[in-house]
């Protein structure tokens, strides 16, 4: 069976309140370098196109929307979060999809979303597919800001990691196209890579993240480095119930993150369910301490990682040796009975 094919007979439709968000929270950020408080606001609607047509095989955004959701369920929304709003300077909107997708996001609901929001924060963060942007769609959306980023997910720029690892047949030409669209325009650009896609092995995760970072370097002011972390029915679920995926190591992270400090762009990393057996995690006993120091690394309140150390460590080094030499990207320690 096809990748794609598999990757979307992992999902299954669950029926949600259209007029409901999904969630929103306040998080530390960085504001022209400085700390700053960020307001998230996850936006339910009718979700990715990509998704709903095959998906990517770590994504389980899919599994949060909502069938169809109105332009008037959007505005509902909008208005019933617009209270919460408690002086923080920046905002990210998030969709579990497309910003820029005149199907998801109608222009008109698109617009008063960043007037609202550009009112009241001094920059505003959308996501989106590269492909999707257009150049009236931005220049639209700058009318209503004062400063805009655009983050796009463009996991990495291996094409053969996209295609067979990630199920994205997009890649860094839709990337540079659009980022240099935004710059033209006055946007910001943030580029998210993933840290071990579905069938790589720990030291090839490793070096596809490090490639994609210098790769995309030139296309990005922002580089947010994800380590998958293992969500609902989807392929990279599917492959963990199996023993034949392990998130990575914190360990390969901080490799990641100390092996690009040499960019342009600023490079941080927030592991999602990190410390947990579904995230990025070492060996429990040092979890805390490691993603303690990613957090404040991608804060810009530490510069390396020194002082970090555990005996797992050469677990992490022995773990990525084994997989090479057991020609498997299987996690060696679920195939070894206790
Ligand atoms: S990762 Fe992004 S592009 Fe891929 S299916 Fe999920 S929402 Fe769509
Ligand atoms: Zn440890």
């Amino acid at each position: 069976m096809r990748l794609q094919q598999i990757v979307k007979d992992e999902r299954v439709p669950r029926s949600f309140d259209p007029r409901e968000i999904i969630s929103t929270w306040t998080e530390k950020d960085l504001l022209r370098g400085k700390v700053a408080d960020a307001w998230v606001i996850i936006f339910r609607t009718r979700g990715c196109y990509w998704a709903r047509a095959s998906g990517c095989s770590m994504c389980g955004y899919v599994n949060d929307v909502a069938q169809e959701v109105s332009a008037a369920d959007l505005m509902h929304q909008l208005d019933s979060v617009l209270a919460r709003h408690a002086g923080q300077p920046l905002v990210k909107v998030y969709t579990s999809g497309n910003f820029f997708d005149d199907h998801e996001v109608p222009p008109d609901v698109r617009a008063r979303i960043l007037r609202e929001l550009g009112d009241r924060c001094d920059k505003v963060i959308v996501e989106t597919l590269s492909h999707m942007l257009r150049r009236d769609q931005l220049e639209n959306a700058m009318s209503f800001v004062d400063a805009l980023e655009v983050a796009f997910g463009l996991e990495s720029t291996n094409e053969r990691v996209l295609r067979h690892s990630v199920n994205k047949v997009w890649g860094l030409a839709e990337h540079a196209r659009a980022a240099a669209l935004c710059r033209e325009l006055g946007a910001t650009v943030k580029t998210y890579l993933l840290v071990k896609p579905a069938f790589l092995t720990e030291r090839e995760a490793i070096e596809d993240a490090v490639a994609s970072g210098h790769a995309a370097d030139p296309h990005s002011d922002t580089i947010s480095f994800n380590p998958v972390n293992v969500q609902g029915r989807t392929l990279v679920d599917r492959l963990f119930r199996r023993g034949e995926y392990r998130p990575p190591w914190l360990w390969s992270v901080v490799e990641v993150l100390e092996r690009t400090r040499d960019l342009s762009a600023q490079v941080k990393s927030h592991p999602t369910g990190g410390g947990k057996a579904r995230g990025a995690h070492n060996c429990g006993s040092c979890d805390r301490r490691a993603i303690d120091a990613i957090e404040e690394f991608s804060l810009g309140l530490r510069r390396d990682f020194g002082d970090l150390d555990c005996e797992c460590r050469d677990v992490w080094r022995a773990y990525a040796d084994v997989q090479e030499f057991m020609l498997t990207s299987a996690d060696p320690l679920a195939l070894i009975p206790d």
